[in-house]
């Protein structure tokens, strides 16, 4: 998608000779605008105030009606034409031009017919560019939780890794699995189960900072990747995602509440290995010595763990 706008840009420079003009996306349903291109500076103050363009669905031109548009707020002297163009049910696409001379001012009524061919050749890929984004987003995405799944995971390796090397960043891995899960299954239902998995989602994203993955892996277990991180920071957010956890009411179908524990294994990229697969290995090696030393707790991966 980004590259269809740098597309269109060089083709306003280049071959319209226009030099001062911004893209602007709103979404129809929900009402976001996003700037999608600048190429100076923003001249208005779209985002709060709106866009008239868009609103009305006309072109928007000061040098007919001075002051036209109440989100202008960039210099008298420059003139705004702002023209709304319809992209899908949900996508409209505002190209806002300035220009500061009469010269410039011709020109760009001249070429506005052009300007609308070139958009319209841009929008079959603009949109099926998004619907392949979205697709490939609930490919990565866990329906029950909202997390990110595994083949996200394995989708981000190679980035991370190369990030890791590039930038001398440590991640830290946490594997975490609720004990014994089965029962609660077993004994209040799936419905309840999945309850207690959709809690643990809630309470990673809740102890995570944005930087941060979470990721369900499967079941009733979970990753999560910390970016830049030491040896301390990960344990402390291992323990406070394992203590709330634990004082959670996990949601059931009568009066009763239940509570779970969970485990957790923690390992460090690059510290303990220069594969991050191998790595996830260690995490879940340090989970199973968790699991088998009592549960409820925080192991952080050591070599005498895997001859074990
Ligand atoms: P441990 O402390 O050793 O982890 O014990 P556990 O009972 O949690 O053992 P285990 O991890 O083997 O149990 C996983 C259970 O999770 C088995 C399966 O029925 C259940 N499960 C897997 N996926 C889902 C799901 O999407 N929803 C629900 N409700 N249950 C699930
Ligand atoms: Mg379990
Ligand atoms: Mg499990």
């Amino acid at each position: 998608v980004e590259d269809v706008y740098r597309r269109l840009a060089q083709i306003l420079k280049l071959e319209l000779q226009i030099d001062d003009f911004n893209f602007f996306e709103a979404n129809t349903v929900n009402g976001e605008i996003k700037a999608v291109h600048i190429e100076k500076e923003i001249r208005c103050d779209i985002f709060n105030t709106g866009c008239r363009a868009d609103k009305t669905n006309t072109l928007i031109d000061s040098t007919q009606f001075k002051n036209v548009c109440p989100s202008y707020t960039s210099c008298e002297k420059v003139n705004y034409f702002c023209i709304p163009y319809s992209i899908s049910n949900e996508l409209d696409l505002i190209i806002s031009i300035y220009t500061s001379t009469l010269a410039q001012t011709m020109k760009v009524r001249k070429i506005s017919p052009y300007i609308k061919d070139y958009v319209d050749a841009a929008k079959t890929v603009l949109i099926s560019k998004k619907l392949m984004h979205i697709l490939e987003i609930n490919a990565q995405t866990d329906v029950l939780t909202g997390l990110k799944n595994r083949k996200y995971l394995e989708d981000i390796i190679p980035k991370i890794t190369s990030q890791a090397q590039r930038s001398n960043t440590f991640y830290g891995i946490l594997i975490l699995d609720i004990d014994y899960f089965k029962i609660v299954n077993d004994t209040h239902g799936h419905d309840v189960g999945d309850n207690a998995i959709r809690l643990v989602g809630q309470t990673l994203l809740d102890n995570i900072r944005e930087s941060d993955i979470a990721i369900r892996f499967g079941g009733e277990e979970f990753m999560i990747l910390l970016y830049n991180c030491n040896e301390k920071s990960i344990i402390n957010v291992a323990e406070k995602i394992r203590l709330s956890f634990s004082q959670k009411d996990i949601p059931t179908n009568g009066t009763i509440t239940i509570r779970k524990t969970m485990s957790i294994g923690v390992s460090m990229y690059p510290t303990d290995s220069n594969t991050l697969q191998e790595c996830v290995k260690f995490a879940d090696l340090a989970l199973y010595k968790a699991k088998n030393t009592g549960r409820n707790r925080t192991i952080r991966f050591d070599k005498s763990l895997i001859k074990q």
